[in-house]
């Protein structure tokens, strides 16, 4: 008998997944494709209070957010990297007054930071590459956190696995059949659960899986929210990202991406269905348009060498304007039977402690210790002082360290194992890696590899998939 089933293998399912875990529950967790694969890898990877959100009077969250902030950047150092958005001050928008108390709230609201304050800033001055037109003279500073979206999921589910939980990837729930203390819950493997609990974790999905998995009739709704990016080959060299205010008073963020590009996006744009999202032809000239309004060198379409597109599973709040729509989460119990919990909304940011506040809830069903340890405890390869000698090429080992931090000194086994790292797929990756990824971190396919453990997807040649593909069958 498991004490906690979750559905879903977002952020928030992973997030509870670990917590619980490490608080000695029997959890498995249960996700229909890859662990990330949803809108979880498809966020503009701020770990951040959201300077926005303050012009909504949401300082609950922007306050928790600024504090996961600092737990975050200690908890994941290896994927995690301070960065600094400029600001470039457009008068007509927002007078400098105002925005000098928003940045005070913002260093302020979140308590002790250990990350730079913010500061004004001339833009023609102080920085060595300027992209920004002539007519934008000044602006402010501040800093925020940038993280590997797809890598903090899947090191949380490493965690939860290391603490004792089962992760069942491209697994799907057949049936399901609610006793007065417990369910039953058949996978598509021919293997019945049983579980006092249930958490449907499962972002955009969770109203439909609510009605059709479960028959339950939810009595919130989501808000579909599609949020589109563009990479482009690098626009500018400076390290610093920017935050450009709009004519419609929505922002686009500009961040230095992966060395070589430049991540443009997002976008806030209603849809019916979460299934596949796609960037749209409008979303994308937007994002170019309002760009080229702010850069002295204009892009275009055959700049672009990737987009994404993700659904915000938005808790409805009857907002008329979709950026307005709050990011903050809510949770729905329906405990006629054999409870069940569904979580409404979040950030990639909240994530931590979402998850707490979702124990707290079901510490009324289940038996657990009452104490918060989450934000204590490294995540796998953090551990990033640790340095001895390995035997991977140099001139692989920087980007190798920023994925796998300390599980670089593990790779390297697999290194020496396959004999100087087996075969060679492309210019970045080795037979080696591959077949690390395939025993330690989950992977089934081409596109876990590519798009999630890593970014290599992002210029891999197409003829070399067909390799990469047999590579991995070998070591399935
Ligand atoms: C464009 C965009 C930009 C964003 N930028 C940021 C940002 O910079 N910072 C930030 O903090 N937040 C950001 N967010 C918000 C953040 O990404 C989301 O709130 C978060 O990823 C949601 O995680 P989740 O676990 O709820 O959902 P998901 O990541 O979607 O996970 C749900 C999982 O459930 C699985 N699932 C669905 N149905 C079933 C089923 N029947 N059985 C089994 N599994 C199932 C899905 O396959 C999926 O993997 C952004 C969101 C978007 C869309």
């Amino acid at each position: 008998m498991q004490d906690l089933v979750i559905i879903g293998g977002g952020i928030n399912g992973v997030g509870i997944a670990r917590d619980a875990a490490g608080r000695g529950l029997k959890v498995t967790l249960i996700e229909k494709d890859d662990i990330a694969s949803k809108t979880s890898s498809w966020s503009t990877k701020l770990i951040h209070g959201g300077i926005r959100y303050l012009e909504n009077y949401e300082f609950r969250l922007v306050r928790e957010s600024l504090k996961e902030r600092e737990v975050i950047k200690k908890i994941a150092p290896h994927i995690t990297k301070p960065i600094r958005f400029v600001l470039p001050h457009v008068p007509s928008l927002r007078p400098s007054w105002l925005i000098r108390i928003g940045l005070l709230l913002y260093d302020w609201l979140g308590g002790v930071i250990t990350l730079p304050k913010s500061r004004f800033v001339s833009l023609q001055e102080d920085f060595k590459e300027n992209p920004l037109k002539d007519n934008f003279k000044i602006g402010y500073e501040y800093s925020d956190l940038f993280v590997d979206d797809a890598r903090l999921v899947l090191l949380n589910a490493e965690d939860a696995i290391n603490r004792g939980a089962n992760i069942l990837t491209n697994t799907s729930i057949v049936n399901t059949i609610r006793n007065k203390n417990d369910w039953e819950i058949s996978l598509n493997t021919g293997e019945t659960l049983k579980s006092k609990v249930i958490v449907n974790a499962t972002g955009p999905y969770a109203v439909d899986v609510l009605n059709s998995l479960f028959k339950i009739k939810s009595k919130k709704k989501l808000r579909l929210i599609q949020g589109s990016h563009l990479i482009v080959n690098k626009i500018y060299q400076g390290e610093q990202s920017y935050i450009l205010q709009l004519n419609d008073k929505r922002i686009i963020f500009l961040i230095p991406y992966l060395n070589k590009y430049t991540l443009i996006g997002t976008t806030d744009h209603e849809v019916d269905s979460y299934e596949n999202p796609k960037i749209t032809n409008e979303e994308k000239n937007y994002l170019i348009n309002s760009v080229n309004e702010f850069i002295k060198t204009k892009i275009c379409d055959k700049d672009i060498v990737w987009t994404y597109a993700g659904v915000r599973p938005l808790v409805e709040d009857f907002n008329e304007k979709a950026s307005k729509i709050t990011r903050d989460y809510t949770f729905e119990i329906n405990d006629t039977l054999a409870p069940i919990l569904t979580i409404f909304g979040g950030k990639l940011t909240t994530y931590r402690k979402l998850s707490e506040h979702a124990l707290d809830k079901l510490s009324n069903y289940l038996n657990f210790p009452n104490k918060s340890w989450t934000g204590k405890e490294i995540l796998p390869g953090g551990n990033i002082a640790i340095k001895s000698k390995l035997d991977i090429p140099e001139n692989m080992i920087a980007r190798l360290e920023n994925i796998y931090g300390d599980k670089i000194y593990k790779l390297n086994e697999y290194f020496l194992k396959l004999d100087n790292g087996g075969e060679k797929i492309s210019e970045d990756l080795y037979e080696y890696e591959v077949k690390y990824l395939v025993d330690e971190e989950l992977v089934k396919t081409a596109d876990d590899i590519l798009f999630r453990r890593t970014k290599l997807g992002i210029d891999f040649p197409t003829n070399l998939k067909e390799k990469l593909n047999s590579i991995l069958k070998r070591h399935l």
